[in-house]
C-alpha cells in the first residue's frame, strides 16, 4: 500500500513526543517498557483509527440513500456497533435509514463493508484460526494476548478455528457432490491435457478421545517428492490433507473427490504410501486399482521391534538382529525376513509378536519390494514425520487433557488439515489473503 511518507511521519513524531513525555515522567525506564509503549500506542491508533474510516465510510453515504423499493430512504437515528479486530474491540456509529413507502429499516455500512456487528473482523478470525489450530485453544489466549495485546476468550478462539474447519468441510462435500457426477466428470475429461508425472497418496487412522469414548480420525494426504531448492535430500511437497470421523466407505468418497482433484486418477505415476490396515487397501484397490501400493517403511519395521526386545535382553544383540533383519527388508527380501520370525514362533516371550510379523509381511508382501522401489526411485516414507495423521490427530486433538465433541473434533481436524496444506488454500477458506 502507497501512504503518504508525509503523513506517517507526523504520526511518528506526536508518538515519540508522547515517549518523550512518559520517559521524563519515569514511567518508561528501559526498552521493553519502550517497546510496549509503542505497541500500545499503535494498538490505540489501529482502534481509533478504524472507527474513523468506518464513521466517515458511513457519512459518505448521506442523509437519504436509494431504497430497493426505489424510493428514498431517510436517515432516522445513529446506532453503536463493534467489532472485534487485531486492535482489540472497535466500537463505531453507523446510520440507519428507514423508507416510508416499503418500511424497510437498514444500514448499509455493515452490509459494505461486510461487517458483523458483535463479531470478530476477518482479519482477526483468521488469526483465532491459525491459532487455534496448532494449540490448545486457552494457550493460544495467551499466546494471542502476548502477541496482539488483544484479550480473547478460549471459546472465541474455538468457534473461528471451527468454522474455518466447517468452511473446508462445505468445500469437500461441494468436491465429494462434483466427482459423484458422471456429467461434471465427463466435462471434466474433455478439458485435462496431462495429469502429474508421480503423485501420492497416504492414508492413516488414529484414535482421538470423543466424550468418554475414543474413535478413529481418518486422514489422508496427497503429495509430490522432489528435492528442495538447492539440495539434493528428498522432501514431500504440494502437500493436500484431508479427514474425518467416518466409516471407511464414506470416507473413500472423500478420497476419490480430493484424488480428482488432484488429477491423481491422471497420473503418470500414483503411489501410495501407507500402514497396513486393511481398510485402506480396500480403498486404494477400489478408487484407484491402477496405483502402485507401498507399505511405508516404519510401519514396515515396526513389527520387528517387539520380537527383538523379547529375545535380546541385550542392547548390542536386540540392535544387531534388528540391522541385519531390516537389512534384508531393505533388499526387498521378506521371505527372509518371515523365516527369521518363524524361527520365534515357539519361542515362550516372543511368539506373540512373531506370530503378529508373520501375518502382517505374508499379507503385505507384494508391497515391501522395496529394493525395486529404491531402484524407480519411490518414496518409501521416512518415519513418522509424514503421516497425515501425525500431522493431525496426534499433534493437536491427543493433547493431555482434550476432550471433544464429535463435531468439533471435526471441525477442529478439518481447520488444521487446511492450514497445513500447501499454497493459498487456507487464505481461501479464511477470505483474508496472506499478509505480506
Ligand atoms: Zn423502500
Amino acid at each position: 500500500m502507497d501512504f503518504s511518507i508525509k503523513a506517517l511521519t507526523e504520526i511518528s513524531t506526536l508518538m515519540a513526543e508522547e515517549i518523550g513525555k512518559q520517559i521524563e515522567a519515569e514511567r518508561i525506564q528501559d526498552l521493553q517498557a519502550l517497546e510496549n509503549g509503542i505497541r500500545a500506542m499503535l494498538k490505540e491508533v489501529g482502534q481509533q483509527t478504524y472507527q474513523k474510516v468506518l464513521e466517515s465510510e458511513d457519512e459518505k453515504q448521506g442523509k437519504q440513500i436509494e431504497c430497493e423499493c426505489g424510493w428514498r430512504a431517510q436517515r432516522i437515528s445513529k446506532r453503536d456497533a463493534k467489532l472485534l479486530t487485531v486492535f482489540g474491540w472497535v466500537s463505531y456509529r453507523r446510520s440507519y435509514y428507514g423508507c416510508k413507502r416499503c418500511g424497510q429499516k437498514q444500514n448499509r455500512l455493515d452490509r459494505e463493508w461486510g461487517l458483523h456487528p458483535g463479531g470478530v473482523s476477518p482479519v482477526m478470525g483468521k488469526l483465532l484460526a491459525i491459532a487455534g489450530v496448532d494449540i490448545a485453544f486457552e494457550k493460544a489466549r495467551r499466546k494471542l494476548k502476548e502477541f496482539l495485546l488483544v484479550e480473547v476468550s478460549d471459546n472465541t478462539i474455538r468457534k473461528q478455528t471451527q468454522q474455518m474447519g466447517q468452511r473446508q468441510a462445505q468445500c469437500e462435500a461441494e468436491w465429494i457432490e462434483a466427482s459423484q457426477n458422471e456429467t461434471w466428470l465427463q466435462k471434466r475429461e474433455r478439458t485435462i491435457v496431462e495429469g502429474p508425472e508421480r503423485l501420492y497418496g497416504s492414508l492413516d487412522g488414529a484414535q482421538v478421545p470423543i466424550g468418554e469414548e475414543w474413535r478413529e480420525l481418518k486422514c489422508l494426504s496427497w503429495y509430490r517428492v522432489a528435492p528442495l531448492y538447492g539440495q539434493t535430500r528428498l522432501k514431500a511437497q504440494s502437500m493436500s490433507y484431508h479427514c474425518e470421523i467416518a466409516p471407511a466407505q464414506d470416507f473413500g468418497r472423500l478420497l476419490w473427490a480430493t484424488g480428482v482433484r488432484r488429477l491423481a486418477d491422471k497420473a503418470k505415476e500414483l503411489i501410495f504410501v501407507c500402514d497396513g490396515a486393511a481398510w485402506i487397501w480396500n480403498l486404494v484397490t477400489h478408487y484407484f486399482p491402477q496405483a502402485i501400493q507401498i507399505v511405508d517403511w516404519y510401519h514396515a519395521c515396526e513389527y520387528l521391534t517387539p520380537i527383538a526386545e523379547a529375545i535380546f535382553p541385550q542392547d548390542s544383540d536386540r540392535t544387531a538382529w534388528l540391522q541385519s533383519v531390516k537389512e534384508w527388508l531393505w533388499q526387498g527380501q521378506v521371505q527372509k525376513v518371515i523365516q527369521a520370525c518363524q524361527s520365534y514362533l515357539h519361542h515362550p516371550s516372543a511368539s506373540e509378536a512373531a506370530q503378529r510379523a508373520i501375518t502382517y509381511y505374508t499379507h503385505n508382501q507384494h508391497r515391501m519390494n522395496y529394493a525395486e522401489y529404491r531402484q524407480k526411485g519411490y518414496w518409501i516414507g521416512s518415519g513418522t514425520i509424514e503421516s497425515a495423521c501425525k500431522q493431525i490427530a496426534t499433534a493437536r486433538l491427543k493433547i493431555a487433557g482434550a476432550r471433544w465433541t464429535i463435531s468439533g473434533a471435526i471441525a477442529t481436524a478439518k481447520a488444521r488439515a487446511a492450514w497445513l496444506s500447501d499454497g493459498n488454500y487456507f487464505n481461501t477458506l479464511a477470505g483474508v489473503p496472506s499478509s505480506a
